[in-house]
């Protein structure tokens, strides 16, 4: 049981060090953060893929969106409220896309739970 947990501490760490997104809301890597609370930052993807392209990002290391637990059940009201602050100062009254990918099959490419908010242009259906 100990050893369990000490795995899990030491396993938690390593993703936070190697983490591309940990390392963005440490502040190690350098990205243009568009907002920022305790628990979730929004910063814009360096690929983007409308003229509004924004990540929302646990500011906790998640790996996706099954590993979301009970210490985290405020989690989706702080994104719920970021995408209501965003979709208000970067104009997107006409309308926006949220996107969850989770893993291979859905597209996901950085183990870091992160929402993609998509605006500024016409989405189509289905996605790709
Ligand atoms: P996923 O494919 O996992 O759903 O989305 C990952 C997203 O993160 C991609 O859209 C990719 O362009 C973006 N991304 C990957 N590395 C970085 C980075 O270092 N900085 C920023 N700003 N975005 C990144
Ligand atoms: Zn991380």
């Amino acid at each position: 049981m100990i050893d369990n947990r000490l795995h899990l501490i030491y396993d938690t760490q390593l993703h936070m060090v190697e983490c591309m997104f940990c390392r963005i809301v440490s502040g190690e890597i350098p990205a243009d953060i568009v907002y920022r609370s305790s628990s979730v930052i929004g910063f814009r993807d360096i690929h983007p893929q409308a003229p509004v392209h924004v990540l929302l990002v646990p500011t906790r290391h998640i790996p996706s969106i099954i590993d979301v637990n009970a210490c985290d059940e405020a989690l989706f009201t702080e994104i719920q409220k970021s995408v209501c602050k965003l979709s208000s100062e970067l104009h997107l009254e006409n309308g926006f896309r949220v996107v969850v990918n989770h893993g291979p099959d859905g597209g996901q490419t950085v183990s870091h739970l992160h929402f993609h908010l998509l605006g500024k242009r016409q989405m189509s259906w289905p996605p790709g």
